[in-house]
Formats: structure tokens, C-alpha cells, sequence
């Protein structure tokens, strides 16, 4: 396994999931391994961990570029590309900032469900682990799509617990990503991704869809084309 940000191949681990999520989460011994998984083993060189290889591996497909992202920002190509990052992609956001053309915006100002940017401005939209937080996951991705250029790609992770369906936890007690005794509402669960997640994907209008994997199951990225 190589790193796709910066080339590297030493990962450490740690384990990121605590008790309390686990339960509410109902995982298995083996979801939790492969949750922790994509979390917490990380890149030594860079910091990323599993889930940001994933999705910068998405990124790159959708540019076609060979180039590792780190390098790819400030090549020729990657200077002509414009981003829109919602919320920190985690260890990637330092790496997304290199591009010229990029933009930020997290909750509440760029609410997934009311993307303030007119339609056709981005060639590449990309969130991590933020889709199971919004109440419309559609709707949501529907956005997504309609900042998009045509062409443009929606990358993204979400959580996806391969072997069930999705959940929707209204009505089940609040289960938090976070600290639980510090948590606000944004970052409450209201899904939990399964073996349909795509399926929310071609719901928002999506026509083509690609998934990228590092070490199946876990960590796994999306790259829907518009
Ligand atoms: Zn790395």
C-alpha cells in the first residue's frame, strides 16, 4: 500500500472508535476493526489516513492525472482546476489549499443543502465523512451536483458499513462523531451508510459513479461525474 498524497508506503495505526459509538452503531468486531481502520492508520510521511488515500485517489481519476496530489497542485493541470472543499477533508485539507483555484466553506455558512455558489462553478466538489451529518442526503448531493461544471466530479467519503443497509436514526437515541460530551448538532448521525449508499448518489441526478477502495472494506471514496 502506497500513500496517494505523497508516495510514501509506512503507515502507523491507532484505534479511533470508543465504546459508546460502537454501540450505538451496533458494529461487529470486524466493522470495528475496519472502521478504526480508515480512520486511525495513517500515513507516517503525511498524516493521511486511509479514507483521504481513498478519496485522493478519487481526485486524481477524476483529473486523470498519475501525478500524486501533493505534487498534482501545483502542476500545470492542477493549476487550472477549481475546488470547492465543505468542511475539512480531513488530512487533506492542507494538501486541497495548494490548489489555486480553491475554495472553503464549512457548516453553517455552506450548507450542503443550499450551496451559496450559482450553478456550473466548480470542476471538483469534494466533503469527507460529512454526508451521514445532513438531514437530506440527497437533496444535499443534489447540490453537490449543481455546483458542478459539466464534466465536474463530486468526490467524497462517507462511512459505509458494507454489510447492511442504510439506517436512518431518527427516532433512535443521538448518536454523535466527536466527543459526546462536547458535540453540537452538527455533528449528530442522522444516517448510517450501507451497501446502498450508492444509491443516494444516482438519486441526486448522478449518471456515472465510480467507487475507490484501499483495502476493502474499509475506506471507501466515491467519484460521481456530471
Ligand atoms: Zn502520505
Amino acid at each position: 500500500m502506497r500513500c496517494s498524497v505523497c508516495g510514501e508506503a509506512e503507515f502507523k495505526s491507532r484505534d479511533i472508535l470508543w465504546d459508546r459509538l460502537i454501540n450505538e452503531w451496533q458494529l461487529t468486531q470486524a466493522e470495528t476493526v475496519y472502521v478504526n481502520r480508515q480512520q486511525g492508520e495513517t500515513c507516517v510521511t503525511c498524516g493521511a489516513n486511509l479514507r483521504s488515500v481513498a478519496l485522493a485517489d478519487a481526485i486524481r481519476a477524476a483529473r486523470g492525472t498519475g501525478e500524486l496530489l501533493g505534487n498534482f497542485a501545483l502542476s500545470p493541470e492542477g493549476r487550472d482546476v477549481s475546488i470547492l472543499e465543505i468542511n475539512e477533508a480531513g488530512s487533506l485539507s492542507p494538501r486541497l489549499r495548494l490548489f489555486p483555484k480553491y475554495l472553503f466553506g464549512a457548516y453553517p455558512e455552506v450548507d450542503m443543502h443550499a450551496i451559496p455558489y450559482p450553478d456550473a462553478t466548480f470542476d471538483l466538489v469534494i466533503h469527507s465523512d460529512t454526508l451521514e451529518h445532513v438531514e437530506n442526503p440527497v437533496h444535499a448531493l443534489q447540490e453537490c451536483r449543481r455546483v458542478l461544471k459539466p464534466g465536474g466530479a463530486l468526490c467524497f467519503t462517507v462511512p459505509i458499513i458494507v454489510g447492511r443497509m442504510t439506517r436512518n436514526r431518527a427516532g433512535l437515541p443521538p448518536s454523535y462523531h466527536g466527543n459526546p460530551e462536547t458535540s453540537t448538532d452538527d455533528l449528530t448521525v442522522k444516517h448510517e451508510f450501507g451497501a446502498d449508499a450508492w444509491t443516494y448518489v444516482m438519486e441526486a441526478g448522478f449518471t456515472s459513479l465510480a467507487m475507490h477502495s484501499v483495502e476493502y472494506p474499509c475506506a471507501i471514496a466515491f467519484r460521481a461525474t456530471k
